[in-house]
């Protein structure tokens, strides 16, 4: 079973303070100080920006216990993704001043429980680090958070079942950035689906791997051109969690672009800086945030069917590589021109989702770090969200939100299908110029998925930590969705329970 990061040791909030631990004080802007410490404190100290609530502001006062006040801004302004960035770099901040135990008081006028669920995770996450390549591990448990007390506000109502469903997606989150932040050459389609094998205990999911040879036969021509330049062989994975729900109704698919290193192709990459090229590495983000997810739902249980799928595949340059120009037959039967060998996300998520529709999925979610153009719109800060349901849309803008994730629609409309035609095939992977390049790669998607309610999720800007929280990890991964796919799933089954009551 996959080992989370000291995860387990999270402890439900007694509403007496636990007097023993250290004391961390969250201070909103315009707050006010417990009344213990009001008196305990002087004046001057607190005149400090981090009790006058500043954002990101910090005051440790060394003792046994030790007391530790953070600012966290005006709480009018404070969204459930402050929370978790703000935690994350908090709970390293604790971690290096060794403060393994820790009872945080939330303010009383925090009445989200969204805000501070994802303040809980961002704190455990804060034990994340990926050192499996060095040889020296850092198992110092004296630096890792252990054990976190929480009070106040509407902490109270966080229970005992969303502390473990904290930390199961937690951990499917550090699963997810485990995958990411391995190297190209060692996380290969076939190490990514032993990985997941390994992770997820096989009596709570049924687990299903093609190989290349499974790939061509059931006419994955996408994936399979997409893998032709490359001497390591695709795999397209697929885990279906919820064992008992076998062939139930409805069933949401998650699919997520695995390319496990994107060279770019003949085409070659360009305007990409020599030293930004290793992050291609990460290109599998989507696939690794669905099989994070079917990791956490294992334990969380939605009440319905999920199934993950991930074509997995490198895209290499190489002497059978794709030539520009070059036309393929989908899985769908539609051929596909390939102007563009470095738009090869769109190709194997093409066949993917076929895949999903094939299977009669209610819902499909594609997850993928998909274009650059995402990136020039929204920054690190937002997840792009494109699709054909507007009611399918706002479930999953909510659970983004909610999950400190969050998402910005984006259009997909004909104008957009309409541009990716090709002279010689059915359609191309690419547009006329180089305008709207985030919309065409949803819309390339789009052609393939019907009439079936469907989000397209571009990570390719938010999979990488954003706010406080990337300046304390020596790594990038955000492991981005896991959470929001959870809360999805959530919300679904809960739905689908209340309708057949
Ligand atoms: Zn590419």
């Amino acid at each position: 079973m996959y080992r989370a990061p000291s995860l387990e040791n999270l402890e439900i909030g007694s509403k007496s303070s636990a007097s023993e631990r250290h004391q961390l004080i969250l201070m909103a802007k315009k707050g006010t100080l417990p009344k213990e410490l009001e008196k305990s404190l002087p004046a001057h100290v607190r005149e400090h920006a981090a009790i006058k609530g500043d954002k990101g502001a910090k005051l440790v006062l060394h003792g046994s216990p030790s007391k530790v006040f953070y600012g966290i801004g005006a709480l009018k302004d404070l969204t459930p993704q402050d929370a978790a960035e703000y935690a994350e770099a908090l709970g390293h901040a604790l971690n290096a001043e060794q403060l393994g135990e820790v009872h945080v008081t939330f303010p009383a006028e925090l009445k989200d429980r969204d805000i501070i669920s994802n303040f809980l995770k961002g704190l455990l996450l804060a034990n994340w680090k990926f050192d499996e390549l060095k040889t020296k591990q850092d198992n110092g448990k004296k630096s890792e958070l252990r054990k976190v007390s929480f009070a106040g506000g509407a902490s109270a109502e966080i229970t005992k079942a969303d502390v473990a469903n904290l930390s199961s997606i937690a951990t499917g989150i550090a699963f997810a950035r485990e995958l990411i932040e391995l190297p190209g050459s060692t996380a290969t389609p076939e190490e990514f689906c032993a990985r997941v094998t390994k992770a997820i205990d096989p009596k709570l999911v049924s687990i299903e791997i093609w190989d290349e040879k499974r790939i061509r036969k059931e006419g994955m021509g996408l994936l399979g051109a997409v893998s032709q330049g490359s001497v390591i062989p695709p795999r397209f994975l697929i885990v279906r969690t919820g064992k008992d729900m076998a062939g139930k109704k409805p069933a949401l698919y998650l699919v997520g672009k695995g390319v496990t290193f994107d060279t770019g192709g003949i085409n070659l990459k360009t305007g990409i800086p020599f030293r930004d090229l290793k992050g291609m590495k990460g290109d599998m983000a989507g696939a690794a945030a669905v099989v994070g997810a079917a990791l956490a739902l294992t334990q969380t249980k939605p009440g319905l069917p999920v199934v993950a799928v991930a074509p997995l595949t490198q895209n290499s340059i190489g002497s059978r590589a794709i030539l520009p120009g070059d036309v393929f037959k989908s899985y769908a039967g539609k051929t596909v021109e390939i102007e563009n060998t470095d738009a090869e996300g769109r190709l194997i998520l093409a066949d993917a989702v076929h895949f999903a529709v094939q299977e009669k999925a209610h819902w499909i979610v594609d997850v993928a770090t998909l274009t650059g153009a995402c990136v020039v719109a929204l920054g690190k800060h937002f997840t792009g969200l494109f699709s054909n349901h507007n009611e399918f849309t706002e479930e999953v803008l909510l659970a983004a939100e909610a999950s400190g994730e969050p998402a910005w629609p984006m259009p997909s409309t004909s104008r957009y299908k309409d541009e990716l035609k090709s002279s010689v095939a059915d359609l191309s992977n690419m547009g006329k110029g180089r305008d709207g390049g985030a919309s065409l790669g949803a819309c390339f998607i789009e052609h393939f998925v019907g009439t079936t309610p469907w989000v397209h999720l571009d990570i390719a800007g938010s999979a990488d930590l954003g706010g406080p929280a990337a300046a304390v990890h020596s790594t990038h991964a955000a492991g981005r969705m896991v959470h929001t796919l959870v809360t999805l799933a959530h919300r679904l089954g809960d739905q689908h329970r209340g309708n057949k009551k």
